[in-house]
């Protein structure tokens, strides 16, 4: 064996799990392992995790917070005018610059999968081209998916249907969408007959920004399970933030969720940025904004949490940090029951793997040991810390490295403590799981 992680805590609750790791691949998971390895790493009950994974990100405009100037207001509609201005301006060199350094924070933190949406709004194509070259690059210790994203609408800016059909012929892997930027509903709804036919024609999956949106009368979810449904694409399309079914009646929600739950679409919240971005046009009480979360993994329809933006014209925060997303999307669906935690865990690991499609994610015998070590013993603490990422391993190869969240304590009239940590000791942690 090349490596043995002894002692390990897995997300779905099981301890003192040894994982041995074989060119690459995991080759046993089991307690008390008896194969050497060639190196031997000591989880000391910590939580080793498949790696973080984000479904919903936007690489070409991430780390350009301040170009051409902030976001004053910090409204969706002045970030979608700061794009607009900062778009003529961009160069390929300083987009693939930013997204390789995102890439960098992202491995930092565990991150190894990525579906960015990228604009195709842009006759010149030269995010796409930028996003293809980055996805090349990092492709050794990255999993980047990319998706055609025609941010000005596919009916209502000219080029952009024929722009993204050119993008999806250089490479590109997803068709997105934008219905509720349409003119009309009439137009938002052929937008999606039109993308999801051009996707079963290309044998492609399909994410959409849907009905992002406090108009609960904005229901262009109901024709994306539709014509999935219709053209046989179940497993394959997701609708990304779903935010206006927040504001939605109730009577016709139940009547929605089992329509998506038939057609086996997922769904994609993004916590930090609906949070902040919806219910702008509210007084009091305001509106959260994010989409029914707890309400549809009770009808079994997979939902993952996205991370959105970091640093750009319509975020000024984040760092790459899926516990954060799941911290924040814990937070505002109010999931705090113990299995609801667990929930918010696999909302940024296994569920969003799945929407990806990617391939030998996970903690069985034969998959990538691509692998985190948390400093926390189980997937609740993690969330509660955004615990350090002790170990990063891409192909069974540490790619990262971080310490313990450990903090040197003075307190007057007590003795020193050097290595005081904030996740709870070994058998507490158990005890509470
Ligand atoms: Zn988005």
């Amino acid at each position: 064996m090349d490596l043995v992680i002894r002692n390990a805590s897995l997300p779905d609750g099981r301890r003192g799990v040894d994982i041995a790791i074989d060119q690459g691949r995991i080759a046993a998971v089991a307690p008390g392992l008896p194969a050497k390895g060639a190196r031997e790493i000591d989880a000391e009950g910590d939580l080793v995790t498949p790696p973080f994974v984000d479904a919903h990100f936007h690489m070409d405009a991430t780390l350009s917070y301040g170009l051409p100037r902030v976001n004053q207001s910090g409204t969706l509609l002045e970030g979608i005018a700061l794009w607009g201005e900062l778009k003529p301006q961009l160069t390929q060199d300083a987009l693939v610059a930013r997204a390789l350094q995102y890439c960098d924070w992202a491995v930092a933190r565990g991150l190894l999968a990525i579906r960015s949406h990228v604009d195709v709004c842009d006759d010149r194509l030269l995010a796409v081209e930028a996003l293809l070259d980055v996805k090349r690059r990092v492709a050794p210790y990255l999993d980047l998916q990319l998706v055609a994203f025609p941010q000005d609408g596919v009916l209502r800016s000219p080029s952009a249907l024929a722009n993204l059909k050119r993008a999806v012929a250089m490479g590109v892997d997803v068709v997105g969408g934008i219905p509720h930027f349409e003119r009309t509903m009439a137009d938002g709804a052929e937008s999606v007959r039109i993308l999801c036919e051009f996707a079963a024609d290309q044998g492609l999956r399909v994410d959409m920004h849907c009905d992002e949106s406090d108009d609960p009368l904005s229901r262009h979810i109901e024709t994306l399970a539709f014509h999935t449904q219709r053209l046989g694409l179940q497993g394959r399309v997701a609708g990304s933030h779903l935010t206006s079914m927040h504001s939605m009646d109730n009577y016709y929600v139940s009547k929605l969720l089992p329509l998506i739950k038939e057609a086996g679409v997922a769904a994609i919240a993004n916590p930090l940025i609906n949070i902040t971005l919806q219910g702008r046009h509210d007084s009091y009480p305001k509106r959260r904004g994010m989409t029914r979360v707890p309400e549809m993994l009770a009808q079994g329809i997979d939902v993952a949490f996205g991370h959105d933006c970091v640093m750009d014209p319509w975020y000024s925060l984040g760092s790459g940090d899926m516990l954060e997303v799941a911290h924040m999307g814990l937070h505002v669906a109010q999931m705090t029951g113990q299995d609801a935690m667990r929930d918010c865990f696999r909302a940024v690991t296994e569920t969003p793997a799945r929407i990806l499609g990617l391939e030998g994610y996970g903690l069985h015998p034969g998959c990538h040991a691509d692998l985190v070590l948390l400093d926390a013993g189980d997937a609740v603490e993690a969330i509660r810390l955004r615990a350090a990422r002790r170990l990063v391993l891409r192909r069974g190869q540490v790619v990262a490295e971080s310490p313990r969240a450990v903090a040197r304590l003075a307190l007057p009239g007590r003795p020193p403590q050097a290595d005081f940590r904030l996740p709870m000791p070994a058998g507490l942690a158990r005890k509470n799981a």
